[in-house]
């Protein structure tokens, strides 16, 4: 039997093998610290010398075992877990570009990451400039300046669910000399796998769909390992010159083009910053990620059945999901998301913000909820809640009008979901 599983049995088994008479279950290591017999045997580790743990805040066996299947199976070489996904688009951005630095990052992207990236990186002295998903290669190519450290972009963007172009994105990135980022949080590993797509880092926002039943907060960063940082090696002097902090260790010559962006995250940032998972909580992502392939399922045909609906009512004036034939991203979902793409979509109901507000108070099955993407159907209206912050040009480039409903199909059954959305409608 071959050594490399499919993904279904990944998403049981993949990170955690026990050997005779151990745990099962990945075993929650409950314990900020570890003992050593020894001073240098500890110190070791500390020199990054010996790969070991000492202190959870760095490194915990738990959050190892989850953070190794994720990267299975994204089939990538390395992966870490993060206290949440605004933790992981942080440092996956700031892993390689500092002040006076520069990103071009996708403008549909989730209105957290917008504002962390337009606001508080700024602060930091990390230059953006936003692109729309829908842009040719020459605007693109427009956006890159000398010192563009990282193209950042979502597989499906929450809330616009635009699909991206992968394969541009990335093909434009190298050209220039530069890693392409995807937040792969709506699509998950089950329905895309940007890295097989040419991205390099891949990340997660893990609350969503991989939790799957909204129990914690989480984050995941994973490298494809691709990325070859030594030929550019004066872009990315963070990994490819000594550190200071750690005795003059080089990364890519310690950790190899596999293991030097995960370690480098993990031993500066986290370190620094202290963004760690909880390994009770990378329990749970784990239970989640035991069941994502059958739930990931689920959510699509539910989506696609609530998007068909929605899709053919008279008081609804459009619909976004890529499953539906009549999409602007039907094209790129078919090529990207051939198994479906997630239980999230988008519509604008007729009239004013006050009908959209309507429409969702008389939903009894679907709650309203800043949440999206797990077990139980919930539904959000983002000029008035996640976006509020934007102003209305970056509201429209983010994909975003104000009568625009974001919901996100549950597991539930889905004729239950489209009744309760009849009977909402009625009311309006
Ligand atoms: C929710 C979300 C995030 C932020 O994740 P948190 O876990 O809430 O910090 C980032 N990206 C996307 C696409 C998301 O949906």
């Amino acid at each position: 039997m071959s050594d490399k599983k499919r993904l279904e049995t990944i998403c049981v088994q993949g990170g955690y093998t026990p050997k005779n008479g151990e745990p099962r279950q990945v075993p929650i290591i409950q314990s900020t610290t570890f003992k050593y017999d020894t001073s240098e045997d500890m110190g070791k580790l500390f020199d990054l010398e010996a790969s070991g743990y000492f202190y959870t805040r760095l490194q915990n066996p738990t959050n190892d075992y989850v953070a190794k299947k994720l990267a299975e199976l994204e089939g990538g070489t390395a992966g870490m877990l993060t206290s949440s996904g605004q933790a992981a688009n942080f440092f996956a951005v700031f892993n390689i570009a500092n002040c006076g630095d520069h990103v071009v990052a996708c403008s549909a992207i989730y209105g957290g990451t917008f504002n962390l990236f337009n606001v508080t990186m700024r602060k930091m002295g990390i230059d953006f400039t936003f692109v729309s998903p829908d842009s040719t290669e020459e605007e693109l190519d427009k956006a890159f300046k000398p010192n563009t450290k990282a193209v950042f972009g979502e597989t499906i963007a929450n809330p616009a669910c635009s699909v991206l172009d992968i394969e541009l994105f990335a093909r434009v990135a190298h050209k220039h000399g530069v890693p392409l980022i995807i937040d792969n949080t709506f699509a998950t590993p089950v329905n895309c796998r940007p890295i097989e797509w040419g991205a390099d880092i891949v990340t997660h926002s893990t609350t969503k769909y991989i939790d799957g039943h909204g129990s914690g907060v989480g984050g995941a960063i994973i490298d494809g390992g691709k990325f070859d940082w030594n030929k550019y090696k004066d872009k990315f002097p963070g990994l490819t010159t000594p550190d200071d902090s750690y005795h003059g260790v080089i990364y890519t010559e310690r950790f190899g083009l596999g293991g030097a962006f995960i370690t480098k995250a993990t031993a500066q940032l986290m370190r620094d910053f202290g963004s760690i998972q909880s390994p009770q909580n990378a329990y749970y992502v784990n239970l989640g990620l035991e069941s994502l392939h059958v739930r990931m399922a689920r959510h699509c045909e539910n989506g696609l059945k609530v998007a068909t609906f929605l899709n053919s009512h008279p008081k609804i004036e459009w619909v976004r999901y890529c499953g539906l034939k009549t999409d602007k991203y039907y094209e790129l979902g078919q090529k990207y998301l051939p198994n479906g793409s997630c239980g999230v979509l988008s519509f604008a109901v007729k009239g004013t913000r006050k009908d959209a507000e309507t429409l969702m108070k008389n939903l009894k099955v679907a709650a309203i909820e800043t949440h999206v993407a797990d077990a139980r159907t919930c539904c959000l209206h983002p000029a008035n809640t996640t976006h509020r912050q934007l102003t209305d040009e970056q509201l429209v480039a983010a994909g975003i009008t104000p009568t625009l409903i974001r919901y996100s199909c549950g597991i539930e059954n889905a004729q239950d979901l489209i009744d309760d959305l009849a009977e909402a409608l009625e009311s309006i």
